[in-house]
């Protein structure tokens, strides 16, 4: 049997037990429902559970996909930890383990650590810059075509919140290339000349990030 639930076809495992009082509904690390009930309840009455219990099951199936995406692994500034749910509130990072709440939406999180830390990192690379500058707008976003953005008119950086991911000479390197951009809005020798003068490793940086 399968369900439709927001437009994604659900296979259903359905098992019938004589001694099953009750109908239970789960969604395992396979996406797939599962019904537990008494032998005496037809696939039809199944159906009309699922639908009737729609909200839930949707529910369900949104915590597991995300759950599932989580275990692809927790990266914090260039390194994995193993994912560890609990019911504790926030993200506690171990040594090798990051404790999540379920709850949690990682990005937010993500993006308030970021804020602290993009910050004072731009404060830290705009002290170093080896030419007068004016100091940007910083803005935070996910991004997925690009690791930082600079608007020379508005003055503005944005750097892409998946730079929270990665080892934080990268997060240095885009902050150095985005405010190279400052003076050189181009990507000409001039440009790369600048940005070796500020981050010299740029170009081992830029095939890290790349990958
Ligand atoms: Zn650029």
């Amino acid at each position: 049997m399968k369900v439709k639930v927001n437009d994604n076809d659900y296979e259903v495992v359905i098992t019938k037990k004589i001694g099953n009082r009750n109908t239970y509904i789960r969604v395992k690390e396979d996406l797939k429902i599962y019904v537990t009930t008494n032998t005496f309840v037809s696939n039809k009455e199944i159906e009309n559970i699922l639908v009737k219990n729609q909200q839930s099951v949707i529910n369900m199936i949104n915590k597991m996909t995300k759950k599932c995406e989580n275990k692809e692994g927790f990266s914090y500034l260039g390194k994995k930890y193993e994912v560890v749910y609990t019911t504790s509130p926030g993200v506690i990072l171990g040594s090798e383990k990051v404790f999540i709440n379920r709850e949690t939406d990682l990005d937010k999180w993500y993006k308030k650590e970021a804020t602290k830390l993009f910050k004072e990192h731009l404060d830290l690379c705009y002290n170093n810059f080896s030419r007068k500058i004016p100091y940007p707008t910083l803005t935070i976003r996910k991004m997925t075509t690009r690791w930082g953005v600079c608007n020379t008119k508005d003055k503005r950086v944005t750097l892409n919140l998946e730079l929270m991911k990665k080892p934080i000479y990268c997060l240095d390197y885009v902050i150095m290339h985005e405010l190279s951009h400052l003076i050189h809005p181009d990507h000409s020798k001039d440009f790369w000349s600048l940005v070796e003068e500020n981050c010299k490793d740029y170009k081992k940086i830029k095939k890290i990030l790349k990958e």
